[in-house]
């Protein structure tokens, strides 16, 4: 059995249920396998399969010890009606490229991908004791917070704690998550950056003393549904296979032939995913970075030095303004070949100076499989633009990191590019029509109304709706009193 570990010690070997179940490992390093791409996926097999028979493919690859009918029942209740495209994850022509749209689940953004099918799997991993309640604990920097709101509400067994910047999301990502049902789901809002909260959120699940407390007080076990859990990275990988179906189907290639991705990129783990692919056998020659004016992993791709002692800056991409990338750390493990001290020399590194260098020989590596491109906020609007110009295609401001991106990367004659979507316009109407040239009415909703007359499509039912939902949640609290926070929460719900 193919056993997973912490990226920073080989000490403790653990399943992938128990992986997915705990979330983080014990020293704050990400969960890996060393077994990662010893079984490959049959690509020229692809195209006999709908996303559904993909995922019970490529998720059987990376999961050893779910058995197939707990994958099959897990996909089948993930990718059923609650996406308006039967394809999931719908593949079309985008001038002389493609784009992949990942934004057809229930809260219009890719998380819906991974969240949709996490709780699912939590549900398959076995509990200390009957009565053990799993807390879900969760920094959003606006799209995760209400996709895994929407994947575990009322979910039996589960409770789900979700922080997010106060004032630094939009105003359809804070109402989509401060009007979320269900008795099991709290939201509240943090004064600091997305970096405050994340890291915040990390040194919660490793105080040793709240665990104790929660577990013998309320019977509850905290973990993860941000990508650092294995869980929600590893459904992302299927859809880099899908994609690669449906070129295969549209007879743009040949089973084998090789194809780039570009992915608009904050904590990494939609990009990481396609690195997972290509080591599961899809003929992926490049996949490119695309970050936001937080361009830190520009830098770190470029030079080899990882620095986020830098401005943040809040921008109108707001899922990207993130400067520590936790899935990086995933990435530096196989590209240094599983060498756990390296990877915890610089994880300290990073948590005491906000730096580290890799060796030059683990860099040259990475840059072979990875390339890196930024917009700044001018160059997203002008990207939104174009693409109308051209295409008649609206594309959000995270997506059009990504087409900026692959605007001004040279093409390589005869490799496919695919951009990945990840998220609806109509997620962020405003940034949209006002990077159309459009006067932008006061309220997002009649700025989705505008977008839909002038676009001719139509907004997703669940965020036109948002007008006359109730709001529920109205906390905002510092970063320090977060702990207390969750404790609180955690104890109501085991009332
Ligand atoms: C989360 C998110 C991203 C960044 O994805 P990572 O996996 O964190 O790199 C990009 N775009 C949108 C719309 C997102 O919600």
């Amino acid at each position: 059995m193919e056993l997973f570990h912490s990226t920073r010690s080989t000490a403790s070997q653990v399943t992938s249920k128990q992986a997915i179940r705990k979330g983080i490992a014990s020293d704050g390093g990400l969960f890996v396998t060393d077994s990662l791409g010893e079984k490959k996926v049959d690509i020229a097999g692809l195209t006999d399969l709908d996303y559904q028979g993909i995922a019970r493919t490529v998720l059987g690859a990376l999961l050893p010890d779910f058995t197939e009918e707990e994958l099959a029942d897990c996909v089948a209740g993930a990718y059923g009606e609650q996406w308006d495209d039967a394809a999931i994850t719908p593949l079309k022509p985008l001038g002389d490229d493609f784009i992949l749209e990942l934004f057809h689940g229930p809260t219009s953004a890719f998380k819906d991908v991974a969240l949709q099918i996490l709780p699912r799997f939590m549900a398959r991993t076995t509990a200390s004791d009957a009565d053990e309640r799993i807390m879900i604990l969760t920094a959003t920097s606006g799209d995760t917070g209400k996709a895994a709101l929407a994947g575990f509400a009322d979910v039996p067994g589960t409770g789900i704690t979700v922080f997010y910047p106060d004032g630094k999301v939009s105003e359809v990502q804070h109402l989509q998550m401060a009007t979320q049902k269900g008795a099991n789901v709290q939201v509240c809002a943090v004064r600091g950056n997305f970096d405050d909260a994340q890291s915040a959120v990390k040194s919660i699940f490793a105080d040793g003393e709240l665990a104790w407390d929660l577990e013998n007080n309320a019977h509850t076990v905290l973990s993860s549904a941000n990508s650092i859990n294995v869980g929600r990275l590893v459904p992302q990988v299927v859809y880099y296979f899908a994609a690669y179906a449906q070129l295969l189907k549209r007879q743009e290639i040949n089973a084998g032939d090789e194809v780039e991705f570009c992915v608009p990129t904050g904590n990494f783990g939609d990009i990481l995913a396609g690195y997972y692919a290509q080591r599961l056998g899809l003929p992926v020659s490049k996949l490119i970075v695309a970050s936001d004016k937080n361009n830190v992993l520009f830098d770190f791709l470029t030079t080899g030095t990882y620095d986020r002692n830098r401005p943040f800056f809040t921008t109108i991409s707001p899922s990207m303004d993130i400067l520590i990338s936790s899935n990086l750390e995933r990435m530096l493990y196989y590209f240094a070949d599983g060498d756990t001290k390296l990877i915890s020399g610089l994880m300290d590194s990073l948590a005491t100076t906000g730096r580290y260098d890799v060796p030059a020989d683990v860099l040259a590596k990475i840059r072979k499989t990875f390339g890196a491109g930024w917009a700044d906020e001018d160059q997203v609007r002008a990207a939104i633009k174009d693409c109308w110009d051209r295409n008649h295609y609206v594309i959000d401001p995270h997506t059009a990191c990504a087409y900026h991106t692959l605007a001004t990367t040279p093409r390589t004659p005869g490799v496919p590019r695919v951009i990945l979507s990840t998220a609806s316009p109509y997620k962020f109407p405003r940034a949209v029509l006002e990077a159309l040239g459009v006067e932008a009415p006061a309220s997002d909703f009649a700025c989705m109304d505008t977008l839909s007359q002038l676009s001719g499509t139509t907004a997703p039912a669940a965020l036109r709706g948002l007008e006359n939902a109730e709001v529920r949640f109205t906390d905002v609290i510092d970063v320090p009193d977060m702990t207390g926070y969750v404790r609180d929460t955690a104890m109501k719900m085991a009332e």
